[in-house]
């Protein structure tokens, strides 16, 4: 075949043009594939989809695909990283790239909503049980290891109620099982609250870390997500075989958005802490408010843990209202407030709040309190409009009728 041909529509999709090399701009290219191309059939056999060293398919990668990879495992002290379409899909691959029927995943009671569900969804239609146990006690999590454990999931904080677990005496807890090596249980972090920022996962003795990429390193509330890190070679074999079967490859255009949130990452960490914590302790001074969860507020539950192992804290607190607060005048708080917007997800440029029912949650643990509570997610607005907007909804639920 000729490169011009007499034929518009094969001219305009071979075409001679070659833009001269040595571009070079601060942002990475971004490189949109399904197809790639190979230069001979020699080249198509010997191309090996599972390393770096060349592009097979656009599910297994692209240039920015591999950029970001080597980015986030970087970011979390890590050696190999696989992106996903979601935070979730994060979860998911770990779940589906290690367990087989027979087997048993331990999950704690705390965790983000979701994990639970597919453990009591697909996982459980494929034959996999799972058990809840009460992550802020590491004998409760001895106790629950068995025969059939292979996976161990772990997370810091807890979802929306935010308790800090000793994660170097849980995983101590998994290693030390008898049967730990012979059965070859895995711990995995759900790290999108610590990003590879408030802590190293990996310093701290787990063996896989996932996070929502949806949330800090996004930080634009505009694309989802995930990542799986190991430092462990034959764990991310696993997960990179599965990532190829299951086909949950990301696309150019979302890797693109994530690089780019990733140069402001450290900073919006920073500041959403300090917001975060200036705003906490002013909630924790207002006589609507029995507790303010943080874990870095003294007396949050797991907040020594929180003081050894890290050393930043991310955009979330709860709070739980006083008993004499019905729900109507809790849900009236959140109706009331005008910066914070009502909506899931956290780590974006805007204030988010959510109320939830906790014990309708928890299945291993009580929930010692009686009130509603809220949980929020802080923004990069300004910390005194941000307050100025919490104080006039307090003041609205406060004179609403219970
Ligand atoms: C948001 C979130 C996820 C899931 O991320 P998506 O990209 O929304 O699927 C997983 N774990 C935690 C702790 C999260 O906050």
């Amino acid at each position: 075949m000729s490169d011009s041909s007499k034929h518009l529509s094969t001219d305009l999709i071979h075409h001679p043009y070659k833009p001269p090399a040595g571009f070079e701009a601060i942002p990475p290219a971004v490189h949109k594939a399904s197809t790639v191309i190979f230069p001979s059939v020699a080249a198509l056999r010997a191309r090996d989809w599972k390393h770096k060293t060349g592009y097979t398919y656009g599910l297994h990668g692209t240039p920015t695909t591999f950029t970001l990879e080597e980015r986030i495992a970087s970011l979390e002290g890590g050696k190999f990283c696989t992106l996903v379409p979601s935070g979730l899909a994060a979860v998911v691959l770990v779940g589906m790239a290690l367990l087989r029927a027979g087997d048993e995943v331990l999950i704690p009671d705390n965790a983000y909503g979701p994990n639970k569900a597919f453990a009591q969804g697909e996982l459980a239609a494929w034959g996999i049980t799972h058990r809840m146990y009460n992550p802020m006690d590491p004998a409760d999590l001895a106790a629950r290891l068995g025969p059939k454990t292979r996976l161990v999931w772990l997370e810091a904080p807890g979802s929306i109620t935010l308790e800090f677990p000793d994660l170097p005496k849980l995983v101590a807890a998994v290693k030390s099982h008898p049967q730990a090596h012979a059965q070859g249980i895995v711990t995995a972090l759900d790290n999108t609250w610590g990003a590879g920022v408030a802590f190293n996962a990996f310093d701290l003795g787990v063996d896989i870390s996932v996070q929502a990429l949806t949330k800090y390193p996004s930080g634009g509330a505009d694309v989802l997500m995930g990542s799986v890190v190991t430092n462990n070679e034959s764990l991310h074999h696993l997960m990179h075989f599965c990532h190829m079967r299951v086909g949950f490859g990301v696309a150019g255009n979302d890797a693109e958005l994530v690089l780019r949130g990733l140069n402001s990452m450290a900073l919006r960490y920073a500041a959403q802490d300090a917001a975060t914590r200036v705003l906490a302790s002013w909630l924790q001074r207002q006589p609507q408010v029995a507790a303010v969860l943080h874990p870095a507020l003294a007396g949050s539950p797991g907040h020594e843990a929180w003081k050894r192992d890290c050393s930043a804290a991310a955009c979330l607190m709860s709070i739980v209202f006083r008993p004499e607060f019905s729900q109507e005048q809790v849900d009236h708080f959140c109706d009331s407030l005008k910066l914070f917007k009502l909506g899931y997800s956290w780590a974006g440029p805007m204030s988010l709040c959510a109320p939830y029912d906790i014990p309708a949650l928890r299945t291993t643990t009580t929930w010692p309190h009686k009130g509603g509570l809220v949980r929020f997610s802080v923004g990069l607005e300004a910390v005194p409009d941000l307050q100025a907007d919490l104080a006039q909804a307090l003041a609205a639920m406060q004179y609403s009728k219970g």
